[in-house]
């Protein structure tokens, strides 16, 4: 959620800042602002409400902004309207900057997560004589830290450190002092931050695509430590405001893949870049036809400690979760939940010895997940992580990593992160499976030779993507949908279902087939799509009578099978998609694909923003 971004140099911060906002304007995009300062004159800050074009235009693209120091955000509101004066950056004085010349102010911040405590603060801090202008809680943040600064009369690290001890919540924050020209401090806590290192110059961003083309060294600050951020260097602290060294550590992702290539969209690109994405996963897991788990970790000793799995995840994620339940428990004789994070962080779930936990979450900075995985940690059970995001959160705090090599995802809705996290769970399944002793080795070796023909099955499948773009323009103007299905197919209509309606807009419901009957088959009327993924051979039947209930109510249908068991063509189906055969076990990651394509294509043919879709962003790290 919110993307912030900050340069010191000695180029114009403006252009480099809105550029870096533009690659994260998939974090929010309800607002936006920069704040530069020209040397040690106060900073000018600029804000617009809506899409960050907006502030581009007022800005002149920076170009009528001067300085080689600056701040910038785009906001995903959480406390207060979508409004210029709620838009980063906020200032301790009384201006809410709207871009008529500089700002006196101590401090001018920009900030992404949620103060959880703000009333409090800012009941304390009127009565020590501040008024708002705004209704976020940032503001708060930013005048408080001017209020220890001030009071104290102790520099921005102490400052910065007061403040920390003092505000709950999760805040990624940039910050500028008026008294300490070419210099931002930084500090954060369970909101994603990166800092980079250039030539001359250094660099700060809520996600790597903000700063890839001008560096690829950086650190990762964690929760509690600040810094300070200077041309020529990067000096960091800790909460009692001691000097630290924090390690630099090298992003290995290529800067084209943060560019939208010569597609329309973000999401189009990365639905294009799943074959890859789930090549190079399956490369960075298997050698020599055996998978290696034990390179992140999971020895054999580990692996024989399970006896049951709980998976936690939120969204998309989820869904590879469902997936991962239906393959892992078909596989071993291990019980697998699947828990929502959200849930899972505020419920009283046994766990004991032998209870494994995998979160799973492309940024590595899902909140909810997070909590989640602390929560397994403070109960002393192992935890994986299934992430994307090399230094993430996630990553660092879970016992094992395994990395989806799915290269940095802009779009909003996840496509090719998640078919890099079904590749990584088959394969931990295989691999728990095989190291039991459930399967044989002949058997091991056959589910490996099958996932890896799948990158090139994906493939071949974009390659038919017109006739889903024709589809599709018969569907763009539904009000309703349903996705229906039983067991694996199942878990991939809540993915296929949950694409279209936050993409497209249009409502729909993911169901097990078998369910439709106990309520909801009374929302199909005349015209209404009904779904049905049926790749599944042993409930295929099943799933085929449920949907000529749904015909004889009125529905329009379309059926998704293999192409190995296609539904028989006798007019009942208005139209049918079949993806290349394989294992059974391997048909969601075939699956989904035209899933998304109709997605994608019914909210490109209802002239809707694809990969920036509306209340949404992408990384959510606010609960
Ligand atoms: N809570 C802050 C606000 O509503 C920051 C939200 C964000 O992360 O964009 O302005």
């Amino acid at each position: 959620m919110c993307g912030i971004v900050g340069y010191v140099g000695k180029k114009q911060a403006a252009g480099i800042l809105l550029d870096g906002l533009r690659k994260l304007e998939y974090r929010g995009y309800d607002s936006a602002g920069i704040a530069v300062r020209n040397g040690a004159e106060n900073a000018q800050v600029v804000k617009t409400s809506g899409k960050l074009q907006a502030l581009i235009e007022k800005t002149e693209n920076g170009r009528n902004i001067c300085g080689t120091c600056g701040i910038g955000h785009t906001r995903w509101a959480t406390h207060g309207v979508p409004s210029v004066a709620n838009a980063h950056p906020h200032v301790s004085g009384n201006c809410a900057g709207t871009g008529n010349g500089p700002v006196e102010s101590s401090v001018v911040g920009v900030h992404n997560g949620i103060i959880e405590n703000y009333a409090e603060l800012k009941a304390k801090l009127m009565s020590k004589g501040y008024s708002f202008y705004s209704e976020t809680d940032t503001e708060v943040l930013v005048k408080l830290v001017d209020y220890y600064y001030n009071k104290y009369r102790i520099g921005p690290i102490d400052a910065i450190n007061r403040t920390m001890v003092r505000a709950r919540g999760s805040y990624a924050l940039a910050l500028m002092f008026t008294d300490y020209p070419n210099q931002i401090y930084a500090a954060r806590k369970d909101s994603p931050l990166i800092i980079g290192k250039g030539d001359g110059e250094s660099f700060l961003a809520s996600d790597v695509p903000a700063i890839l083309k001008h560096t690829r060294r950086v650190y990762y600050i964690q929760n509690h430590q600040s810094a300070r951020i200077e041309a020529d260097s990067i000096t960091f602290f800790d909460l009692n405001g001691d000097e630290i060294s924090l390690p630099e550590a090298t992003i290995e992702w290529d800067s084209q893949s943060a560019e939208r290539g010569g597609y329309e969209h973000f999401m189009l690109k990365e639905i294009h870049e799943q074959g890859m994405a789930v090549r190079n996963t399956f490369a960075s897991m298997v050698r020599n036809q055996a998978i290696h788990l034990e390179e992140c970790g999971l020895t054999q000793n580990v692996l024989n400690g399970i006896s049951h799995i709980d998976v936690v995840a939120c969204g998309s994620a989820w869904h590879v979760g469902v997936t991962s339940q239906y393959v892992i428990e078909s596989l071993t004789d291990i019980p697998v939940r699947v828990e929502l994070a959200s849930e899972f962080r505020y419920r009283n779930i046994p766990m004991n010895k032998g209870t494994f936990v995998i979160v799973i979450s492309q940024s590595g900075e899902t909140a909810d997940t997070l909590a989640a995985l602390r929560k397994a940690k403070e109960s002393g059970v192992p935890v994986l992580a299934v992430v994307n995001v090399v230094g993430s959160s996630i990553a660092r705090e879970a016992d094992y990593v395994l990395y989806t090599m799915a290269g940095p995802e802009i779009s909003v809705a996840t496509t090719k992160a998640y078919s890099a996290q079904l590749m990584a769970m088959d394969l931990f399944a295989i691999q728990l499976s095989y190291s039991r002793g459930f399967i044989t080795e002949e058997k091991y070796k056959y589910y490996i030779e099958e996932a890896s023909r799948l990158p090139q099955k994906i493939e071949q499948i974009l390659k038919n993507k017109e006739k889903l773009q024709w589809f599709s323009s018969r569907i763009s103007s539904q009000t309703s949908m349903f996705f229906i299905g039983r067991g694996l197919d199942y878990s991939i209509c809540l993915e296929g279902s949950l694409k279209m309606k936050e993409i497209s807009y249009i409502h729909s419901e993911a169901y097990a087939a078998g369910e439709l009957k106990h309520g909801t088959i009374s929302l199909i009327e005349d015209g209404t799509v009904v779904v049905g993924v049926m790749t599944e051979s042993s409930v295929l039947e099943k799933t085929f009578s449920n949907m000529i209930e749904c015909k004889a109510r009125g529905a329009r249908l379309i059926a998704l099978t293999s192409e190995e068991h296609p539904v028989s063509d006798d007019g009942e189906v208005d139209f049918q998609i079949s993806v290349p055969a394989s294992d059974e076990i391997f048909l969601p990651s075939l699956a989904v694909i035209p899933l998304q394509l109709l997605s994608y294509y019914t909210s490109v043919n209802r002239g809707l923003d694809v990969d920036k879709p509306r209340n949404l962003a992408k990384s959510v790290t606010v609960e």
